[in-house]
């Protein structure tokens, strides 16, 4: 049958791509459905454009650096359209990547919105006006997730991330509410682009779940940076005053600014689907139920992602999608992805980067726990008026030798926590970092360097 699949892929994210080009890799007729453009989240309204503008934020301390070298510039302006045109240009590039890979794997891309008719049967409906019916074998929920704001009174006058990609103007004051991932990468770069920027806080200190030092570090960091950092403080009701937006906070004071950024968290994409029709479950928290074999409730149907709302990161989608082709298509042995040890970084100025246990975690596991830890001025900033410092973290358990954890708060934290999270996924100790021969002069070689636990 024309219409009929082995896999249907729901969603051209991340996930959705690498499992449906693996699959058909594996000898699958394989078709995605898509809506809106390929590579999901990450390609177009997450890491990769939020990477850009972080770069493109950095340029004005760069220029401050550079006069400690000797290089005198003249006037600097920032130009929002170009950086913000530029990066659609370049995703606009990924997105035709993305097309490539799937054409020279043999996936059917079908373009429209699919929902359930039955556990084998999607309705593709697209904007033409020409639905058609597809047939599964299998079918995989990769639809991913997105923000929500919270509502309040003048919450709809509030923007999202998805939003700030595409402004039309670049704001002089942006509050941005929210203490997670998005809510700091994002004040880093409204600040580092020039807009006096707020960040709000309903908690005592924002991010959670990281490294407390991590956490304190961070916050020293961005207030010294300038960012305005509002903790115990939300935002009760926003109105319009003047064409700007006037802030009412729990704290009695009012705040008025050209943009309010919610990053709040985000929902898995479920609306639309009928799940109802096949039957699928979901969550308390509305995302798509799994096993650890990422089938749903429905045999034939499984998910993978946001949508299933376990780790919101590109790479784990991507692993996640692994698994499924290689269960579902080979006769290999069955494949399972450890959730442990799964490194990530904020990227926040300075970034921070993370593998493994926090101090507090390892302290609740272990007997005893030993910390390494070292804060110092990159070499880079020495001939510099930066005060940017660096923090890194070793935690290890006394008991085994072992490094359960590795943070870090500094310039690339992000490239550098990578090679360290091979080191802790493995289980090495703190005598075999210590027999690790260091690259000098380099910030990284302090994670083999530091001989004394802190007392
Ligand atoms: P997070 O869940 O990480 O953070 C949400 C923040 O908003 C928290 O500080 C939370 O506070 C606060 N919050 C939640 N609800 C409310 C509310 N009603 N009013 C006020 N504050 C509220 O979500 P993000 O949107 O930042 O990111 C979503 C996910 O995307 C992340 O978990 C991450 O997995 C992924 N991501 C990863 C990135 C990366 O790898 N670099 C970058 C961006 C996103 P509290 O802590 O008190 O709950």
């Amino acid at each position: 049958m024309a219409n009929s699949y082995d896999l249907i892929v729901l969603g051209a994210g991340s996930g959705g791509v690498r499992c449906a080009r693996m699959a058909a890799s594996y000898g699958a007729r394989v078709a995605v459905i898509e809506s809106t453009y390929l590579g999901g989240t990450c390609v177009n309204v997450g890491c990769v454009p939020k990477k850009l503008f972080v770069y493109g934020s950095h340029f004005a301390e760069e220029f401050d650096n550079a006069t400690g070298y000797g290089w005198q510039g003249g006037e600097r302006t920032f130009h929002w359209p170009t950086l913000r045109d530029n990066k659609t240009r370049e995703i606009e590039r990924l997105n035709g990547v993305y097309r490539t890979l799937l054409d020279n794997a043999g996936v059917d891309i079908i373009w429209g919105h699919g929902e359930f008719v039955d556990a084998h049967r999607i309705k593709v409906s697209s904007s033409e006006g020409d639905d058609q019916q597809l047939y599964g074998e299998k079918i995989l929920i990769a639809t991913g997730g997105r923000p929500v704001v919270p509502e309040f009174p003048g919450s709809e006058l509030a923007i999202t991330s998805d939003d700030a990609f595409y402004l039309g103007e670049f704001p002089a004051d942006v509050a941005v509410v929210g203490g997670g991932y998005i809510g700091v990468e994002f004040a880093g770069i409204f600040n580092g682009l020039g807009a006096n920027t707020h960040l709000i806080y309903r908690g005592e200190m924002f991010l959670r779940g990281f490294d407390d030092g991590v956490r304190h570090f961070v916050r020293d960091e961005l207030a010294s940076k300038g960012i305005d950092l509002r903790f115990q403080c939300n935002v009760e009701r926003i109105e319009l005053d003047k064409g700007r937006r006037r802030l009412a906070l729990t704290t009695g004071e009012s705040l008025v600014v050209d943009q309010v950024m919610y990053a709040t968290g985000r929902v898995p994409n479920v609306a639309k689907l009928n799940l109802a029709a096949a039957g699928v479950e979901t969550t308390g928290k509305g995302a798509v139920a799994v096993d650890d074999d990422y089938q749903t409730n429905v045999p034939n149907i499984y998910a993978l992602g946001d949508v299933i709302d376990r780790v919101q990161l590109t790479p784990v989608a991507i692993a996640e999608g692994m698994v499924i082709a290689n269960n579902l298509f080979t006769d290999n042995p069955r494949r399972s992805l450890s959730y442990d040890n799964i490194a990530t970084a904020v990227f926040c100025q300075p970034n921070i980067g993370t593998v493994g246990l926090t101090e507090a975690q390892a302290n609740a596991r272990f007997d005893a726990v030993d910390v390494y830890e070292s804060s110092f001025r990159p070499m880079k900033y020495t001939l510099t008026e930066s005060t940017e410092r660096t923090l890194m973290k070793l935690i290890v358990d006394r008991g085994s030798d072992r490094v359960v954890g590795a943070h870090m708060a500094g310039p690339d934290a992000g490239e550098i926590i990578q090679g360290l999270a091979i080191a802790v996924n493995a289980g090495l100790t703190k005598a075999q970092f210590d027999a690790t021969v260091g690259i000098h002069p380099t910030a990284a070689e302090e994670f083999v360097t530091m001989r004394e636990a802190r007392a």
